[in-house]
């Protein structure tokens, strides 16, 4: 029966171990490496900064500076509120790849792809600025992703901490695993189209050299009494989303 003989097994001594098992193998004179490796490209331009008047009115025609140049759907990404302030496109951080995953999930596949691409090169910061996005050059995969060298991007605007007027300029990022020689001349030209666009604006003022706001770290959490946005952005005076003057308490 084989319930009997199982249990015989089960109490014969145990079989010696293989003497070849103890002794130390050999190690060989030379190791064999199996080498694995991945090269990510990720680029990004921005141009000068434009300076408009009429801010906030500005901001619906951020989408217009695009034309000639988006392949496809346009769509405005707006600066994220403090829930989302430590928002990070990076899978090996759970919390901060899961909030960026809700801020973005409802966006499209250009649109997520552009935002991994320039806020990893640093290109761009969703503390205060708003994106217009779309494809502008290239092509996608059958998911609707772009290519490597397929370029995307398109024009950020942020409200200038010292003035409160409206900052906008020219935005490309292309990247992923692989790099061609061209795309670089491509998204320059591109990036020169777009910046022409922005000064044939009708709200343009000129060219400014102001530089981008640095958010500080720390809660923020100032609440802007025009639109309710709550802005993850300590320092700021004017609200990221709707560029009215913030009220402190
Ligand atoms: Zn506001």
């Amino acid at each position: 029966m084989p319930f009997l003989k199982r249990k015989g097994n089960e109490a014969q001594p145990q079989a010696p171990a293989d003497p070849a098992a103890t002794s130390r193998p050999g190690m060989p004179e030379e190791v064999v490496a199996q080498d694995f490796a991945l090269k990510l490209h990720y680029a990004g331009k921005s141009s000068e900064g434009v300076r408009m008047r009429a801010g906030p009115r500005a901001l619906e025609e951020l989408p217009d500076m695009l034309v000639g140049f988006a392949q496809g759907a346009i769509e405005v990404v707006e600066p994220l509120p403090i829930e989302f302030g430590q928002a990070m496109p990076q899978i090996a951080r759970p919390s901060e790849a899961m909030q960026w995953l809700h801020a973005h999930q409802d966006l499209s596949p250009v649109t997520r792809h552009a935002l991994v691409v320039l806020e990893s090169v640093d290109a761009i910061d969703l503390a205060f600025d708003t994106f217009a996005c779309a494809l502008l050059d290239g092509e996608t995969d059958t998911s609707g992703y772009p290519e490597y060298n397929a370029i995307v991007g398109g024009v950020a605007s942020h409200w200038d901490e010292a003035t409160g007027d409206m900052i906008v300029r020219a935005v490309v990022g292309w990247g992923g695993r692989g790099v061609r020689g061209d795309t670089d001349r491509t998204g320059q030209k591109i990036l020169a189209g777009i910046l022409s666009n922005i000064l044939g604006s009708q709200h343009a003022l000129g060219i400014t050299s102001v530089e981008r706001p640095v958010p500080a770290a720390g809660r923020g959490g100032l609440v802007c009494a025009h639109c309710g946005f709550a802005s993850g952005h300590a320092r700021a005076f004017y609200c990221p989303k709707c560029g009215m003057r913030l009220l402190r308490g």
